[in-house]
């Protein structure tokens, strides 16, 4: 692993309008953690901690700084009282005691006072988050909160596709709409579940065959090799793996008029936003619609009301559909109409 972090991240991070860094080495344990909290304005930093590996520091660096920025704007256009962070932790390729390594994270995220709260992402367990909690109150998405935040994530992407197809196809129903998903994890399979059960027709794909093969028998749905998912023709493409996904190899493939998925930060770079118009294919911003597991964190942190908090989730409906609508009446890209809201609201 190359492990040298230069000058250029600190530029980036600027550049970014941060906020603060935070680095935690424990030997004992094997815990490499970072977190990245990008503002504190509107309230304090949620946003989720991520355990994949990665080739250099460089790159997790980057990841939870381009990361916590998206939780900043995700809370703002959520109309929610919570700043922006994230937490990348990078996954050892030894084994680990997994009670020890997340409880020193745990102890690292108390030692930040409550400035950062944290919460699931990908590749973190619920039994995880709750070895956390027994180091630090700033903690969410633990099984007394009704734990994973993944059904309530779904939720509102199902509630975006469903603005998104009214809007580009004029249609009130998803029976027959065609949804090609890519990634059937925590909130794919259920993003899956929701849309079967209201008709639509879906081609699945992930990393992981053997479970992808049972989900498609469950849900009647076409599988296709991971690399082949850009090129279905199909009603929407709904991204719920990684990031950057969107970017010059993939664009053109596409033969989808809407784009609306889970993954965080779907665009490789914001000029991709710009290009999905110039190709007349409505992208739903992915801090918009993936507001859903947020929102519910939120509610869980508070212990407010879960029917307030699923009340708020399907105003992503509404919040998608002013967004469609301004772009196409200031010709700007989705992605940018929701970047100018956000940050109107972050005062930046
Ligand atoms: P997950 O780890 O449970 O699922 C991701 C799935 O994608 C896995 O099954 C993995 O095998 C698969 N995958 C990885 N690379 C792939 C590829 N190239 N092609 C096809 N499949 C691939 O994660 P999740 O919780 O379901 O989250 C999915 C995405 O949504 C992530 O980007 C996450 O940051 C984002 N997100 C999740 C939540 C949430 O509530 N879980 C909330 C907001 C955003």
């Amino acid at each position: 692993m190359n492990t040298s972090i230069d000058d250029e991240l600190f530029r980036y991070a600027e550049s970014l309008g941060f906020g603060d860094l935070h680095i935690k080495f424990d030997v004992a344990t094997g815990l490499q953690a970072i977190v990245a909290i990008h503002s504190t304005k509107r309230g304090p930093a949620l946003g989720g901690c991520r355990f994949i590996e990665y080739d250099s520091v460089n790159e997790a660096i980057r990841d939870a700084l381009r990361l916590a920025v998206g939780m900043s704007y995700k809370s703002a256009i959520s109309d929610l009282p919570l700043g922006g962070g994230k937490s990348v932790l990078i996954k050892p390729r030894r084994p680990i005691d997994r009670e020890a390594y997340f409880a020193a994270f745990g102890r690292f995220v108390h030692e930040l006072g409550g400035r950062y709260i944290t919460a699931m992402d990908s590749g973190v367990e619920i039994t995880d988050m709750d070895i956390i909690s027994n180091y630090t109150p700033y903690v969410t998405t633990i099984s007394r909160h009704n734990g994973d935040p993944a059904p309530f994530t779904a939720l509102g992407v199902l509630r975006g596709i469903e603005a998104a197809v009214k809007f580009k196809l004029q249609r009130d129903n998803l029976v027959g709409v065609h949804v090609a998903i890519q990634g059937m994890g925590h909130v794919g399979y259920d993003l899956a579940k929701r849309l079967h059960a209201l008709g639509a027709k879906l081609t699945i794909c992930d990393r992981k065959p053997v479970a992808v093969q049972r989900y498609a028998v469950e849900l009647g749905a076409e599988v296709v090799e991971p690399e082949r998912i850009y090129e279905v023709e199909c009603d929407v493409f709904a991204p719920c793996a990684l990031g950057a996904i969107l970017n010059d190899q993939t664009i053109p493939l596409l033969k989808t008029p809407i784009i609306g998925g889970s993954a965080n930060n779907q665009l490789a770079e914001p000029r991709h936003g710009q290009l999905l118009t110039d190709r007349g294919i409505l992208y739903a911003p992915d801090y918009v619609i993936n507001a859903g597991g947020l929102i519910h964190a939120h509610a869980e942190y508070k212990n407010s009301s879960l029917v307030a908090a699923e009340q708020h989730i399907m105003t992503i409906y509404e919040v998608l559909l002013t967004i469609f609508e301004r772009a196409t009446r200031e010709q700007k890209p989705t992605s940018v109409i929701a970047d100018m809201i956000a940050a109107e609201r972050l005062s930046l």
